[in-house]
């Protein structure tokens, strides 16, 4: 990071991003100073040569130049957090990895246009890390080179100099685009929408603001956007200067778009290309097999007006599609026995990206269930035609199964949801992990749900 050298900068937060942005402040010359509520944490920076100390302390803000907040630290809901209050209150500037990557970046030798490495940024409540890495991998089967980061890939600060014609494909969650203080993307993305984190956003309009500042004035050259929810349809009008202006691409699973502009739209498995009111392009989806679903059409249309966008071709992007190998835990067809598919979708953790996993099946033994999300389990029941049964996980697994209208058998660990899904199962049925609701209350992290989810598969198949 350039910008910070001689000075004190504050780092909040020392995971995997928060020990990234010291090293890379350290290398720009800056001074990092450290804290993390977790003495564990203290000590692995200690050890890595810096410097901890109280920020929430009387005084720990002078001579502090800015302070960087982890994305994991909730800042202001649903409690401030002491550190960021005590910045706030010294008038330093809060920022995070993102932010500093934008700054720090944009005045070197990037502003070159021709030259230029593109970054993509992609934002959006469910999809982003399909979309973002569907667009990394088009770009590489293409041979140009492209770097994942963000909430996916590497931090933000820890990639390579990017080179330029290079591309750096960023997926930012809402915590992230929040806090950054600038944020200059050559294409911004926003899938969709539903609500989710809600309490560390104060409800679902502060979760959209935090979304759409990836959009702010003076931030893309281009808007990528999901026009699915009114949401998306009211920043893809705000985006644009008029019904031809080229600057906004409209994206839908949903519907026909029409009108004059530029839309990417999905129905019945074929997507459409449409600009100025020609067809520009078409792809048989359904042909596609690491991309089930109307939801990962939408997430192929997304990546697809990304990739457009840089000047490939719709062929070139359709046959790097069928390449996709799909990403662990995120609709991942973990085995196949006995006529019955076994799919890992332990990334749908809130009830909308359930919902659509729901659809992309036909009669599931439907694991799920942990901990529940605000906002009710109402929309899991508008897919229940194609569950067999419901098999519920998670500490309140009793109460979790009674909202569901449909059968269902409380089965609270996850062996036994396996066990009795797999006893059940018959020949052209799917047993889905896609639980619909946080990992927390059994397991560290959704990935670890999955991984525990494909053993209890994997240990009673035939080796
Ligand atoms: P994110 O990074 O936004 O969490 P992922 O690509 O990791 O999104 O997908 C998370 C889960 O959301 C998947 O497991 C799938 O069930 C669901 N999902 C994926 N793409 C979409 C989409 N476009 N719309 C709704 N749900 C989706």
């Amino acid at each position: 990071v350039k910008g910070f050298a001689g000075q004190n900068v504050a780092v909040l937060g020392l995971g995997r991003s928060g020990l990234a942005t010291a090293h890379s402040l350290r290398d720009g010359g800056a001074h990092a100073v450290c804290w993390d509520d977790n003495p564990a944490a203290r000590e692995t920076a200690e050890a890595e040569g810096f410097t901890c100390k109280d920020l929430r302390k009387q005084g720990a803000f002078d001579e502090i130049a800015t302070l960087i907040v982890s994305p994991g630290i909730p800042h202001l809901y649903p409690h401030p957090n002491p550190v960021v209050v005590a910045a706030l209150d010294a008038g330093v500037p809060v920022d995070n990895d993102i932010g500093l990557f934008f700054r720090s970046f944009a005045d070197s030798s990037w502003d070159n246009f021709d030259t230029l490495p593109r970054v993509i940024a992609v934002t959006g409540s469910n999809g982003k890390s399909t979309t973002a890495a569907l667009i990394h991998h088009i770009l590489t089967e293409v041979d140009r080179a492209s770097q994942l980061a963000g909430n996916i890939g590497r931090g933000v600060l820890d990639i390579d100099p990017p080179e330029d014609g290079s591309v750096v494909v960023l997926e930012l969650s809402s915590y992230q685009t929040e806090l950054a203080r600038s944020m200059t993307p050559d294409i911004a993305l926003f899938t969709n929408l539903s609500p989710d984190h809600l309490d560390r956003h104060a409800g679902m309009g502060g979760y959209f603001a935090a979304k759409r500042r990836l959009f702010a004035e003076g931030g893309p050259d281009r808007a990528i956007v999901g026009v699915d929810e009114p949401e998306g349809m009211f920043l893809a009008g705000q985006m644009s200067e008029g019904p031809t202006d080229d600057r906004v691409i409209r994206i839908s699973v949903d519907r026909k778009l029409t009108g004059p502009g530029w839309q990417v739209f999905a129905r019945k498995g074929f997507l459409s290309e449409y600009r100025k009111g020609r067809q520009t392009g078409s792809i048989d989806l359904r042909a596609i097999k690491g991309l089930p679903g109307a939801h990962n059409h939408q997430n192929a249309c997304a990546a697809y007006a990304a990739c457009r966008s840089l000047g490939l071709a719709p062929r070139v992007i359709e046959a790097a599609l069928h390449s996709y190998p799909g990403l662990p835990h995120r609709s991942q067809i973990v085995a196949e026995a006995g006529g019955v598919t076994y799919v890992n979708d332990s990334k749908a953790t809130n009830v909308d990206s359930a919902a659509k996993a729901l659809s992309a099946f036909k009669r599931i033994r439907w694991i799920c269930g942990g901990l529940e999300k605000e906002g009710g389990l109402g929309a899991l029941n508008t897919a229940k035609d194609n569950v067999a049964k419901a098999y519920v996980i998670g500490r309140e697994a009793a109460a979790f199964a009674l909202q569901l209208d449909m059968e269902t058998e409380v089965c609270t660990t996850m062996a036994q949801a396996v066990e009795r899904a797999m006893a059940e199962a018959q020949e052209g049925e799917t047993v889905l992990l896609a639980p619909a609701a946080a990992s927390f209350d059994q397991y560290d992290n959704f990935e670890q749900r999955g991984e525990d989810f494909t053993q209890e598969v994997r240990a009673r198949l035939p080796a």
